[in-house]
């Protein structure tokens, strides 16, 4: 799979938000199969750190290597993470970070922050970033325009 097909699977993976925003995650093994996915579950679960990309980080890493590192592993991901997800992102070792909009009030990824490639850190994914961007940004707006 190419970088645009990761991002349309967590796309799909986006469609599960019911009331939340939609924000979806993928992580995919070296092999390219599906460890986990998740939507953003904030309300759902009533909980502020409910990110789609921590809860599919924390999937993965049960089903995923011989405890918590997903080295190797692909995060795809809807929208730029934020510095929690970011952070949380190095610290599984996640190889690579695929991702769609970007979101300037909060990205970490290159916008605000640049979490992942601080060259501070002992740990940088790979990063390719705006994939299918308008798509990923569409499913966002129109959300937004329904809760208007
Ligand atoms: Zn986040």
């Amino acid at each position: 799979m190419n970088d645009s097909d990761l991002v349309r699977r967590a796309i799909q993976a986006a469609t599960g938000a019911g009331a939340d925003v939609p924000i979806g995650a993928v992580v995919f093994a070296p092999d390219g199969t599906v460890l986990a996915e998740a939507c953003n579950a904030r309300e759902a679960l009533g909980d502020p750190t409910a990110h789609a990309e921590i809860l599919a980080l924390r999937e993965a890493a049960t089903k995923y290597g011989d405890g918590w590192r997903l080295d190797g592993c692909t995060l795809a991901v809807t929208l730029e993470p934020c510095t929690m997800c970011a952070g949380a992102l190095v610290l599984a070792r996640v190889s690579r970070l695929v991702f769609g909009a970007w979101e300037p009030k909060t990205g970490a990824v290159g916008s605000l922050w640049d979490v992942v490639r601080d060259r501070r850190l002992n740990h940088r994914p790979e990063v390719h970033g705006g994939v299918l961007e308008e798509e990923c940004a569409d499913l966002l707006e129109r959300f937004f325009r329904t809760q208007r």
